[in-house]
């Protein structure tokens, strides 16, 4: 039987609103036939028409392979894990989003030599605008901490440049849990297009997600149009059972959530992945005090990772995480879109 093409995918993905976002058939296609068009409220990708498989006949499916949303998606609490623990970087990371312990892990790693290079999101300072972006030194990395709550971007596009035009070998890449979740599909692939994904990849840091905003519904709309706040007024966005924008100025605003439903990426009402359980390791701010990381260690290179951030005395760990509290969210979470 042919593999399926990116025709499967836009029947079965793209035109049910099933799509994540998460970028992974724009990054593996080999044909770069796949792309998100600028533009508002840009909900799955496209293609030019050119397909190896469906236009040549040459066996491909690529796209389709890493797809999270094919199968039925992941639907568990905490996940397997081997420990779980507060965190903090001991060093200064000045635009931290919790305790800054997942800057401080890949600081390490790439100071260490673990790593080549970090695929993640980045923004742009003055619009927000967020970005796919290879980081390979730790000061560049440092620069860049703190959450991107609004990325309508494809995380996984600059994987193939990482991959393919760089030939990095030892990737990290930080994502939500749908990016994590076609990431974990790469490195279990057979298909030959999508093996030296898979084998590039050292770590996969997952971070906590309830939901993500579309860029130009949220900054562009909500808070320019309706809340008269410019981009580069915005000092940090943090989302804790409501947003709170923190501004420039030191005042902040506070959007109730329900004000935001129409700004949520269609695909998220689907996801019921709080924790990135296909991850390495999972971070998050609920279940450790603030100014604290808590980290869901799940895996021995996760581990590893962690440990010698510790032993080089750039990480600092606890215990006493409230996993009562991750438990219940991710619940809620669960129940609330498990009906959809
Ligand atoms: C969209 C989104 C929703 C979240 N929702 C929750 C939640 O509901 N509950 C909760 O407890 N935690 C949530 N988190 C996680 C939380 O905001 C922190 O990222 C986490 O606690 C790690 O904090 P830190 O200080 O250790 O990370 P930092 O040291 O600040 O490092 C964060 C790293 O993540 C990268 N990054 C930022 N945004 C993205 C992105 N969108 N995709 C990929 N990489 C990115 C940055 O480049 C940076 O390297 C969410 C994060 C995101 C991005
Ligand atoms: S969920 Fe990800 S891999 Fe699947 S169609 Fe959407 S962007 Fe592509
Ligand atoms: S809620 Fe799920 S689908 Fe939406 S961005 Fe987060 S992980 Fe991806």
């Amino acid at each position: 039987m042919a593999a399926k093409s990116y025709l499967d995918l836009k029947s079965e993905v793209w035109e049910s609103g099933r799509c994540s976002g998460c970028g992974a058939c724009v990054a593996v296609c080999p044909a770069d036939a796949l792309s998100f068009d600028e533009g508002a409220l840009v909900m799955s990708p496209g293609s030019n028409g050119y397909c190896k498989q469906a236009t040549d006949g040459v066996t491909c499916g690529a796209c389709y392979a890493v797809c999270p949303r094919i199968d039925n998606q992941p639907a568990e609490t905490l996940g397997k894990y081997l420990e779980l623990i507060t965190a903090k970087s001991s060093f200064d990371v000045p635009r931290k989003q919790s305790g800054g312990a997942v800057t401080a892990i890949l600081a390490n790693a790439l100071d260490e030599g673990l790593i080549d290079a970090i695929v993640t999101v980045t923004e742009d300072r003055w619009t927000l605008r967020p970005s796919s972006v290879i980081i390979t030194e730790s000061d560049v990395l440092i620069q860049q901490a703190g959450s991107r709550y609004s990325w309508w971007v494809p995380l996984l596009a600059a994987l193939k440049y990482a991959v393919v035009k760089r030939k990095y070998k030892r990737i990290a890449v930080i994502g939500v849990p749908c990016a994590v979740q076609a990431v974990a599909r790469m490195r279990e692939s057979d298909n030959d297009l999508v093996i030296p994904y898979g084998k590039a990849i050292r770590l996969v840091i997952g971070l906590f997600c309830t939901e993500t905003f579309d860029y130009n519904a949220l900054i562009q709309g909500k808070l320019r149009t309706q809340y008269r706040i410019e981009p580069h007024e915005i000092q940090k966005l943090d989302v804790k059972g409501k947003l709170e924008v923190l501004k420039q100025d030191g005042s902040t605003t506070i959007v109730p959530l329900a004000e935001l439903e129409t700004c949520i990426r269609r695909g998220c009402h689907l996801c019921m992945d709080l924790t990135a359980v296909c991850s390495d390791i999972s971070a998050g701010a609920i279940g450790s005090p603030p100014g604290s990381t808590t980290l869901i260690v799940r895996t021995p290179e996760g581990k590893g990772f962690v440990d010698r951030a510790v032993q080089n005395r750039k990480l600092d760990v606890g215990t006493g995480v409230d996993t009562a509290t991750i438990e219940k969210l991710a619940l809620v979470k669960i129940r609330k879109n498990s009906k959809r």
